[in-house]
């Protein structure tokens, strides 16, 4: 334990920890007592008993190679994680096959002068010896700092989060960012270095390819890596060959996490993580890969991957990964009565794709419209959740919902895009009439997966383009994926020349979002690098847009 002194921090964590008491009914307290029980309370489902634990750790390296990071605020606490991996690349991360104690710790301060929290938790061989801690009995919209510590290693680095509003409260301002599509091999992580540096966020949504599941050597050519002082350096490139086991997957998010400019990032602000598609494999959709392995075949890696995925990210119990396949990875957080987030899945319950040729050897699909990119219990659970009196909605998901046309490289109008909500209209056409029939204007949609800015209006009508709108959309784009890019390019001319009058701005620079909302309007500034495959890369600030909660309409400021 650190602090100033012994008396007035142990005053503190008696009087804090007595909030804690009173939900458990606990009759007495002393301060032994209390990190047992604020232990205990936060304990991760399945972590109850030790097994057999390394009773005096000896690690080979600094455990804490991969950072710490927080995740999903509520108004009285959220997640902290970590993941111990000395030699984060070797096997089982160079941990032996045994338990490791980890404490933990909750701070109203930067130098933990004022711990209001703490206990300990097990770092398990199951897990991947990721540490998840959800804790509670916190003040709402304040920040924590918090860090873990294991015996024979000292102390993790810092994070810093903020808790989110209390429920009946109208915040002034909640400050967001959403990021993703982090391709390790196509550029640096500057972009993050620069979020790391904003100021206040509340939190960042991640939309998703958080890795890629490719091989090493892929793309050297086309995204050559350039450092600071412009010399090759190769040595930025994927491990092994396609990935497939939970080795694999854990090898390929050590990996990514290895990264000082991404723990910058997880270390500045509670990510809302979600996932698209390369967290397992491209494109795949529901039971399908685009491969057509055979559906329970490709359940295991699809299980295997989601582990991972679980280990690696700052994520609540309920994203843990339930060997039936039954986790919700929906989820809605309120930020008081400002804002909700709508967090989608639009892979795990999709319906199947439909093919744009049929002869294709991917075509795997039946005749027909496919049902549902969410699956009929996440849309009655979405059209449920936007039956509410918060100022904002924010529909927090991975592929783009305009109705994009674009021409072909022949310069043929493309029919429609399978991979997103085009491939669904069914499902678009259920968004847009659950707004509708609520006269909802509050509706804010958050996209990522198409590397490239765009940004515009949900028509109301598909067949109505420069009709009315339902909702505003604004897909960020990568952080790293697709390398450098530049304002005009193939990959937005496509988009611009084949009309799309809802579109209001496309690029395709790298960057992220920020969204500052407040009750009366919700500015979205578009952020992009100046370059991301020389280390460096600097940022500014392309657009900004103002959007009032009275109409879905994009107004330039
Ligand atoms: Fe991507
Ligand atoms: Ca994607």
């Amino acid at each position: 334990m650190r602090g100033p002194g012994p008396r007035r921090r142990r005053g503190r964590i008696f009087r804090s920890s007595t909030q804690v008491i009173q939900k458990m009914s606990y009759p007495k307290l002393d301060r032994r007592r209390f990190l047992l029980g604020a232990g205990s309370l936060a304990m991760f489902a399945g972590l109850g008993h030790a097994g057999r634990t390394w009773a005096a750790p000896a690690f080979t390296a600094y455990p804490f190679s991969l950072g710490v990071a927080s995740g999903d605020p509520w108004p009285d606490g959220f997640v902290i994680w970590t993941r111990l991996a000395p030699e984060p690349l070797a096997e089982h991360g160079g941990m032996p096959m045994l338990a490791v104690p980890v404490k933990w710790e909750i701070a109203e301060d930067a130098r933990f002068a004022r711990i209001v929290l703490a206990g300990e938790a097990l770092a398990r061989p199951e897990l991947g010896h990721s540490v998840h801690v959800e804790v509670q009995g916190l003040k709402p919209a304040r920040p924590y700092w918090y860090r873990f510590i294991v015996g024979g290693a000292g102390a993790s680095p810092v994070g810093v989060v903020r808790t989110a509003p209390a429920a009946d409260d109208l915040p002034g301002r909640v400050r967001l960012a959403v990021a993703g599509c982090q391709a390790y091999y196509q550029g640096w992580y500057d972009a993050y270095r620069h979020l790391s540096e904003e100021p206040e966020l509340d939190a960042v949504f991640h939309y998703g390819d958080y890795i890629y599941e490719g091989p090493a050597g892929r793309n050297t050519d086309k995204f050559p890596i350039y450092d600071a002082a412009g010399n090759l350096a190769v040595e930025r490139d994927h491990v092994g060959g396609e990935i497939y086991t939970l080795d694999d997957y854990r090898r390929r998010y050590a990996l990514y996490k290895s990264d000082p400019d991404l723990q910058a990032a997880h270390a500045s602000a509670a990510f809302v993580m979600s996932f698209d598609d390369h967290e397992i494999d491209n494109d795949w959709g529901g039971e399908w890969d685009q491969d057509r392995t055979p559906p329970e075949v490709f359940a295991l890696r699809r299980f295997v991957a989601m582990q991972a995925w679980y280990e690696n990210l700052p994520v609540r119990r309920t994203q843990f990964p339930r060997v039936d396949g039954g986790t919700r990875y929906f989820r809605r957080l309120d930020y008081g009565r400002l804002l909700r987030m709508h967090v989608l899945d639009t892979r795990s319950h999709r319906a199947n794709q439909r093919c744009l040729d049929p002869s294709s050897a991917r075509c795997r699909y039946e005749a027909g419209e496919p049902s549902s990119i969410m699956g009929p219990a996440q849309e009655a659970w979405l059209d449920a959740g936007l039956d509410n009196g918060a100022r904002w909605n924010l529909i927090a998901q991975q592929v783009f919902v305009m109705p994009l046309k674009a021409r072909g490289s022949g310069g043929e109008e493309q029919t429609w895009f399978p991979d997103k909500w085009d491939g669904y209209p069914g499902s678009r056409a259920r968004l847009v009439k659950s707004i509708a029939d609520r006269k909802l204007t509050n509706v804010v949609i958050a996209t990522g997966d198409a590397h490239m800015n765009a940004i515009g209006e949900v028509p109301l009508r598909d067949d109505e383009p420069d009709g009315p709108a339902a909702a505003t959309e604004f897909l960020a784009t990568s952080i790293s994926s697709n390398g450098d890019g530049g304002i005009d390019s193939a990959n937005v001319t496509r988009f611009t020349d084949a009309g799309n009058p809802f579109l209001k701005l496309a690029d395709n620079l790298r960057g992220y979002h920020t969204f500052d909302v407040t009750p009366d309007q919700w500015r979205a500034d578009v952020k992009v690098m100046d370059q991301v495959q020389r280390k460096g890369g600097r940022l500014s600030t392309r657009a900004r847009f103002v959007v009032t909660p009275d109409e879905p309409r994009l107004h330039r400021a």
